[in-house]
């Protein structure tokens, strides 16, 4: 007997290869790791997946998640593998978690506790207090030493550069000229060792420690523009951007003429400028995009709901009202909402406004004292007890030693508006945010919910369209090579799902994380088989390999085809 020369074939499939290009059946040969033929192959192989009725896709690329502290507790990245995911990209928004001086992590793990509603019991448990890692390069090396189940590559966060620079003033003040040029050289550092591009927000919502703001918003635009020029030196990376004040479609464009690199930015969501206020910036950026300014709207195609409880109320705090309670801590907190004056004020300000009915329509859970209370909305039980809305939230809050939570829509509610940002030529899927928000709200479901709800059950896009937009495009715009594609020399990071049952179920409940800390999770439909690199990391809903054994993901580094490094 001669051994086979294939490690893996999967057989009689629909190959569906991520270019967009129609379904064909087939055999997907692999090889040390890599996709060496498509169509018929009768070579014999180790491993063999049977394909028949499932259509086989490229890994699922998921552009925009948070696992950057989650990836020291947790290799497997839950719970983006279930979902079909082969590649992640953490960093984004800036919220990296390298370079970070000893003396400042708590300060990063207190920033990622409030910017991204993450436990800070469980980072602290999770990540431990000895890092092994301070700069950006050492950080993808302690990646790559650990192991992973996927491939994770990272952008470089302009919170803990400015963080590593500036100390505790980062959130604070200006960067002074010497600052500046200390920041660009950690930027150039991360480039050089492999970051797929260069991170930053301005967003009103990005409150961290101390309800003080997130360090790259007190940055200038200027410095800004002198970080992403790092890309330009470096000649690979993408800037990805959360928008706020003084950063948008106009910046944007000038950063992306002068730096020849892509800017993709989150996110463009159903109802964020009013009701059509998305239909301007689709077109803005298709004309951009036709002059060959590649500056790239992020869309999802799930509503943004964001659950939160009044000891930590993200989702408010950028309402004025809310300042004090964001300074305050924890009995403070609960000072402040019994305090008739703030509860009038807040009545006050909530008398009309979008984000009067998104309050009113909240859904309550985990109200401990009256579990009957679950899955009701606030206005309506506030109408039965004839009482205001803002005093029963307050009122059950203060009740409940303030962990009931509320589950606020925000945004990306109407179908008819996510149907057509996701169909846009502009636009590309992202915002999933897999890892943050982790016991309010998941949507590491994305991939699934987009095959089944959007393209099988919507017809919003073709099957091809839908799985070109979660695998070659991300991989495009990221520059992440080798990847997203199924095609010979290409890496065997593989997907193989049933399109007639592919889909996610709501939302459950766990208590898996580090510190017995909870988080929200969904479990994927019809996801038969998951491949990355060549070995079969999934099969049949259940991981493939011990989770203490060695993985087959690797560190993504830009400009570099790692398939095989
Ligand atoms: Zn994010």
């Amino acid at each position: 007997m001669t051994e086979p020369s294939l490690d893996l074939a999967i057989r009689d499939g629909m190959i569906v290869d991520g270019t967009g290009a129609p379904a064909r059946r087939g055999d997907v040969a692999i090889r040390d790791g890599r996709v060496v033929a498509l169509g018929e192959v009768r070579e014999p192989a180790r491993r063999t997946i049977d394909a028949a009725g499932a259509v086989v896709a490229p890994g699922f690329v998921d552009i925009h998640t948070h696992y950057d502290a989650q990836l020291f507790w947790d290799r497997w990245c839950t719970i983006s593998p279930w979902h079909g995911v082969t590649s992640v990209v953490i960093g984004n928004c800036g919220f990296g978690i390298a370079p970070t001086r000893a003396a400042h992590r708590d300060l990063v793990l207190r920033t990622l506790e409030s910017v991204e509603g993450m436990s800070l019991e469980a980072l602290r448990a999770g990540v431990g207090t000895e890092w092994p890692f301070e700069s950006f390069p050492e950080f993808l090396d302690a990646i790559a030493a650990r192991g992973t189940a996927i491939n994770v590559g990272a952008l470089v966060g302009h919170t803990p550069v400015r963080l590593h620079v500036m100390g505790e003033e980062a959130t604070e003040r200006e960067a002074t000229e010497d600052e500046i040029a200390r920041m660009r050289a950690l930027v150039a550092e991360a480039l050089a060792a492999g970051a797929l591009g260069f991170a930053t927000s301005k967003s009103p919502t990005h409150v961290g420690w101390a309800g003080r703001p997130v360090p790259s918003r007190a940055a200038t635009l200027a410095e800004i523009e002198t970080l992403a020029g790092c890309l330009a030196d470096a000649g690979h990376g993408v800037m990805q951007a959360t928008i706020g004040p003084g950063l948008f479609l106009a910046e944007f464009a000038a950063i992306q003429r002068a730096t020849g690199r892509p800017v993709s930015w989150t996110a463009l969501l159903g109802g964020m400028l009013g009701p059509d206020g998305h239909r301007g910036v689709l077109e803005e950026s298709a004309r951009m995009q036709r002059e060959g300014v590649r500056v790239i709207p992020q869309v999802s195609c799930r509503p943004l709901v964001v659950e939160f409880q009044m000891r930590a109320p993200f989702p408010l705090e950028s309402m004025s009202v809310f300042h004090p309670v964001s300074a305050a801590d924890f009995e403070g907190r609960k000072r402040i909402y019994a305090d008739p004056e703030f509860r009038g004020a807040l009545r006050e300000k909530l008398h009309t406004g979008v984000l009067t009915a998104r309050f009113r329509d909240m859904e309550i859970g985990g109200h401990t004292p009256d579990p009957s209370l679950d899955g009701r909305r606030l206005g309506d039980v506030a109408e039965e007890r004839g009482v205001h809305f803002v005093d029963l939230a307050l009122d059950l809050s203060l009740a409940n030693g303030l962990d009931t939570r509320f589950r606020m829509a925000i945004l990306n509610t109407d179908e008819a508006t996510v149907a057509e940002l996701l169909a846009h030529p502009a636009t590309m899927v992202g915002l999933s945010d897999a890892g943050a928000h982790a016991s309010q709200l998941c949507d590491a479901c994305a991939p699934t919910d987009l095959l089944g709800r959007w393209v099988r059950e919507k017809g919003v896009l073709t099957l091809e369209e839908g799985v070109r937009r979660l695998t070659s495009q991300p991989a495009d715009v990221f520059g992440i090579a080798g990847r997203g594609r199924l095609a010979p020399g290409l890496a065997a990071d593989v997907t193989v799902f049933d399109p007639d049952t592919v889909g996610c179920t709501p939302l459950r409940r766990v208590h898996d994380f580090p510190a017995g800390a909870d988080r929200l999770v969904s479990d994927a439909r019809g996801i038969r088989a998951v491949v990355v690199n060549g070995t079969i990391i999934r099969e049949g809903g259940r991981d493939a390999l011990a989770g203490d054994g060695p993985l087959p993901g690797r560190v993504l580094r830009g400009g570099q085809i790692s398939a095989a490094a």
